[in-house]
């Protein structure tokens, strides 16, 4: 969920711009039920009239995902290059967010002023279309911002790694002051492959399968998209895309001409009607996820089609920590299908988007810069950069959630902390991490749910008896008697003997039959559930 945030000017006075608004994905442990996670701009939103621009780097989730959430809040005109803010425009607009204030740059030499900022978009490739670093010119000095990026040569579709053009970004005027780079494969210690290498054995793989080949990627991959599907067709194979978020990325490069010479390729409904060896899908849910196509045709037909033992499913990805079970369940429901399951073990089949150890010190060497901040990578990646940062002669801090960091010296330095958690798109509201909404449903999940409902007369006097509902409880504990009516006898007992001062106080009711409920459910079944208790006082005329 990056969000990242410069600022140049007196303390407590900078003017501000930011760097991506992205997201990042609930899990059932942490966040049941959420939607998307996001970062909290509430220290944003309070100095909004000092932001003067936001600037978007790619259209991966995590770092635009959150511009239809957040936007609102901030309100400030948004910068990226043509794909990106196509699809950040398709996301305001289902949002019902008027697209006015998003602007197409183009990249360097074109400069953006905001405020006291200059800031260029310098292509690099990743694993999307259009991905761009940033350079930040202040008065103070150049910052060079990578965004997620590799060094490819033959990226197959946008822009190759331009070592001159780096070159001259390192060699204009002071040079470059702080360099904020991307860590996630700092622990890989070969040199990054490039996309290109992938066509040979992608080709020749699917050349030799001879039932239906299905594969999978990252959606936003549209090189990837394109070297299989032309190695669908390369095979003889009709190739059709299965997925809504594949189908708009492959639209909208182009549409806006990041992606020319994508094999025809034939609707879903025509796929069913054409000899299995002559057929290749292309499909999301590369990361298990449930409703995506991969995981539907793992549990059956879908659309009309359904695998069989003589095919071929491959995973052209890698697995994002995090999401290895819902991989394997559909690694497994395929295996129980007969269809052979192929992945990346061998190194074949995927190259990653970020550049490995030997590129990343690559790029120092060609920016020298004074100073590095790494980011974009677990904490562990992090430090590793930073090591690595140090021991070249290159002053470097490892910069977490919240941190502000002074650069106007020799070396960063932390200058302030500032609040900074997570806020949770659940369902279709914003809600903070520690509302304690998520905390009382993990809870629930946990320990189930009691509901104790009791009428007061006028007169402070139980009206019948107090009723209970078990939800997520089993019926029956360790007694073999139901476990609601032991609740309900050991709250009769209590409401005949409670003293007036106790039944006339909403409080002191809730915690005594709150307490009984969890005595009962503790005895019976040992758990202590969440309780809910509602009195209902009749009131006299
Ligand atoms: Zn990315």
């Amino acid at each position: 969920m990056n969000a990242y945030v410069y600022g140049y000017g007196p303390a407590g006075k900078e003017r501000l711009i930011v760097v991506d608004l992205g997201v990042t994905f609930p899990d059932m442990d942490s966040s049941p039920g959420v939607d998307l996670i996001m970062a909290d701009v509430a220290w944003l939103e309070e100095n909004k009239h000092r932001i003067d621009a936001i600037f978007i780097t790619h259209a991966h989730e995590d770092h635009i995902g959150a511009l239809p959430h957040l936007w609102p809040r901030l309100r400030k005109p948004v910068y990226a290059r043509r794909f990106t803010a196509r699809i950040g425009a398709l996301k305001l607009e289902e949002a019902g967010i008027g697209t006015e204030d998003l602007h197409v740059v183009e990249p360097r030499p074109q400069v953006i002023e905001a405020g006291p900022f200059k800031v260029q978009f310098v292509p690099v490739s990743h694993s999307i279309p259009e991905s761009s670093a940033l350079v930040i010119d202040t008065p103070a000095g150049r910052i060079v911002h990578t965004g997620d990026f590799k060094l490819d040569g033959s990226p197959i579709v946008g822009e190759p790694f331009d070592p001159v053009m780096w070159h001259e970004i390192a060699g204009e005027g002071d040079g470059v002051k702080l360099l904020v780079c991307d860590s996630t494969n700092v622990f890989s210690p070969q040199p990054g492959r490039s996309e290109a290498t992938l066509a040979g054995p992608l080709t020749q793989l699917i050349a030799e399968q001879e039932g239906m080949v299905v594969a999978t990627t990252f959606a936003s991959n549209v090189a990837r998209l394109k070297t299989l599907a032309e190695a669908g067709r390369a095979a003889g194979r009709s190739i059709c895309l299965l997925g809504r978020a594949m189908k708009r990325m492959v639209s909208v490069a182009e549409e806006t001409a990041v992606l020319t010479g994508f094999p025809g390729h034939i609707p879903a409904e025509d796929a069913a009607d054409v000899p299995r060896h002559n057929l290749m899908l292309i499909v999301t849910g590369s990361q298990g996820e449930r409703r995506a196509a991969s995981a539907q045709l793992s549990r059956g037909k879908y659309l009309g089609i359904e695998m069989k033992d003589g095919d071929t499913f491959l995973f052209s990805s890698k697995v994002i920590p995090g999401n290895e079970r819902g991989v394997i369940r559909i690694m497994n429901a395929f295996s129980e299908k007969g269809v052979e399951v192929i992945d990346d073990r061998g190194g074949l089949y995927h190259v990653s988007g970020h550049a490995n150890r030997p590129d990343l010190e690559a790029v120092h060497d060609l920016l020298k810069p004074q100073m590095l901040i790494p980011m974009h990578g677990e904490h562990r990646h992090m430090r590793e950069h930073s090591k690595i940062a140090t021991s070249k002669g290159i002053a470097s801090l490892v910069a977490t959630n919240g941190m502000m960091i002074d650069i106007t010296g020799q070396a960063p330095k932390v200058a302030e902390y500032i609040e900074a958690g997570r806020t949770y798109l659940d369902g279709s509201v914003l809600i903070g991490a520690l509302d304690g909404v998520v905390r009382d449903r993990i809870r629930m999940a946990l320990n189930g749910h009691v509901l104790i409902t009791v009428i007061i007369d006028e007169d402070d006097v139980p009206l019948g008896d107090a009723w209970v509902e078990l939800m997520g409880l089993p019926e029956v504990g360790r007694s073999g008697t139901p476990i609601a009516d032991q609740i309900e006898d050991e709250l009769a007992e209590f409401l005949e003997r409670a003293p007036d001062k106790i039944i006339s106080n909403d409080d002191k009711m809730d915690e005594a039959l709150r307490r009984i409920a969890r005595q009962v459910t503790m005895e019976e079944i040992g758990k202590k559930p969440e309780v809910t208790v509602v009195v209902s006082r009749l009131m006299a005329d």
